[in-house]
């Protein structure tokens, strides 16, 4: 009976810390960092490119409208926001296509310094 108590007790907790916490363990911080060094379109403005894919190799399911894309500078590949990030949480850093790094390669001596930052940043708050 207190367990169950216990349990009903855990599932009115407010929400939101238990998705921080969930967020910072299943994505390395490396893909976070990687990140912020990624384009994020809506594919109805980039949709006129000829290069463009039509659909995403890691859904399978063909862009539309507001769907938000992500480019790869490196390769031109092109993902959904959503399926490349939770690629580059379980895969850690290359194009689910030609396995190219996803992080740019002019970004690579910035990308080392802002790990370093969020790297001190996390050792100070444990
Ligand atoms: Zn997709
Ligand atoms: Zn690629």
């Amino acid at each position: 009976m207190v367990l169950f108590l216990f349990r009903i007790f855990n599932l009115v907790q407010p929400q939101h810390h238990h998705d921080h916490q969930k967020l910072s363990r299943s994505s390395p911080v490396s893909a976070m960092v990687t990140r912020e060094f990624l384009v994020v379109r809506n594919f109805k403005d980039i949709n006129e490119r000829k290069d463009l894919q039509e659909s995403c190799a890691v859904c399978l399911n063909e862009f539309e409208g507001d769907d938000k894309i992500r480019c790869l500078i490196n390769c031109t590949h092109t993902f959904h926001q959503g399926c490349l990030d939770r690629w580059m949480d379980l895969v850690q850093g290359t194009c689910p296509i030609c396995r190219t790094p996803i992080l740019p390669y002019a970004c690579q001596d910035e990308y080392n310094k802002r790990l370093n930052v969020v790297n001190n940043l996390h050792m100070k708050s444990y």
